[in-house]
């Protein structure tokens, strides 16, 4: 038996995005060769525009194709300091895609707490937007590892009214619930493809238009001078049929809240905290964390049950660290012990119930070990 359970990680790539990918393989052309060869391909790269465009709710102008969400979330970061921002602030849940290359514009970064549910502290931010300088101010749509929605809307009229600039990674939120740029009120949108159902290394940036974007990558006029280098052609086909599934698929998705609060009444029975139990959520995220039993330990238990999932967040060094997230939450004492399960287009009710038997037993196993040590 193996059941993924770890979407926000990547997801599999859904049937018609591996179908686009092997229709744009055999077609060669360079979508800016002006042969019909090329004409088709760009014919794919303008149609994925658009259904990106349409899953975000931007002007199909407004996209960016990128190498993926962290490309993406640098070019808005980067563009911002271009044009003149004096300050950073970021979330103290964002991805390190945003917080690293925050940092790395050499730009003064403030971090905007949050609560003990995960959601950003808007008075905080209220205060800090009157302080010297416009600030690019940086806020997930939806946390990696608790699923927690931020209130971007209402931080959209704080960072307006300061003449700010503001960046939502939307990486996680797009194809679990709708997005609508304009009631965002973005000025910066970072989409990845590989969350979704499209490929791994294929990301876009939507622009509104108060945002200048700079030139990150120089070389070909690419991406209207955006974007330099010849387009990933089959990724972005990819990334056009995922987006649009995904637009199509949002009930689906939905669906999954039941099934996930049911795997947390079980856990937490059990005696597992849910984090950010009482904000809103993804519907297909579950993140919770069960004192003395350590995340590494969760994933190794549920993976010779068959069942992937990731420790808090999936670490790119591939080790497991304590949570920063979990941290930042003030819950600290649980930040080592989090487990975050994520459904997506291709998950069942069964699924999730297996989770659940699988964790439950692993668990009581764990603590029986425990007892008998102690
Ligand atoms: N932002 C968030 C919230 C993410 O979860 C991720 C990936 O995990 C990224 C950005 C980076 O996206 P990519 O893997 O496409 O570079």
């Amino acid at each position: 038996m193996s059941i993924y359970l770890d979407y926000n990680a990547t997801a599999p790539v859904r049937p018609e995005a591996a179908e686009a990918v092997a229709v744009a393989l055999v077609s060669a052309g360079n979508p800016s060769s002006v042969h019909a060869a090329g004409r088709a391909a760009r014919v794919l790269v303008e149609d994925a525009r658009a259904e990106v465009a349409e899953l975000a709710g931007v002007k199909v102008g407004s996209i960016v194709f990128t190498s993926g969400g962290t490309e993406a979330n640098a070019l808005a970061i980067e563009s911002a300091r271009a044009a003149g921002f004096a300050r950073i602030i970021v979330s103290a849940v964002e991805h390190d895609a945003v917080i690293e290359n925050a940092n790395a514009t050499g730009l003064c970064v403030e971090i905007l707490p949050v609560d003990g549910e995960g959601v950003a502290d808007l008075a905080w931010l209220a205060k800090a937007l009157a302080g010297e300088g416009r600030a690019l101010v940086c806020l997930m749509l939806a946390n990696n590892e608790t699923g927690v929605i931020q209130p971007a809307a209402q931080a959209s009229e704080l960072v307006r009214a300061a003449d700010g600039w503001l960046h939502v990674d939307a990486v996680q939120a797009a194809g679990k619930i709708a997005i609508d740029f304009n009631a965002l009120g973005a000025d910066t949108l970072a989409l990845s493809a590989h969350k979704l159902g499209g490929m791994q290394g294929v990301g876009a940036l939507a622009a509104g238009p108060r945002a200048t974007l700079a030139r990150r990558l120089h070389g070909g006029g690419q991406e209207r001078g955006r974007r330099a280098g010849t387009e990933n052609v089959p990724g972005i086909a990819a990334f056009g049929v995922a987006a649009r599934a995904a637009r199509e698929g949002l009930d689906v998705m939905a669906a999954q809240a039941v099934w996930r609060d049911r795997l947390a009444a079980r856990v937490a029975e059990a005696g597992a905290t849910v984090l950010g139990e009482g904000a809103a959520r993804l519907p297909q995220t579950l993140g919770f964390a069960a004192p003395g039993y350590s995340s590494e330990l969760q994933v190794m238990g549920l993976d010779l049950a068959g069942i992937m999932v990731s420790a808090g967040a999936a670490c790119s060094s591939g080790k497991v660290k304590a949570s920063r997230v979990v941290q930042a939450m003030a819950l600290a004492d649980l930040a080592p012990y989090a487990l975050r399960v994520s459904g997506g287009w291709a998950s069942s009710e069964a699924d999730w119930i297996a989770c659940g038997d699988a964790w439950v037993a692993a668990y009581e196993r764990h603590t029986a070990r425990r007892r008998e040590v102690a």
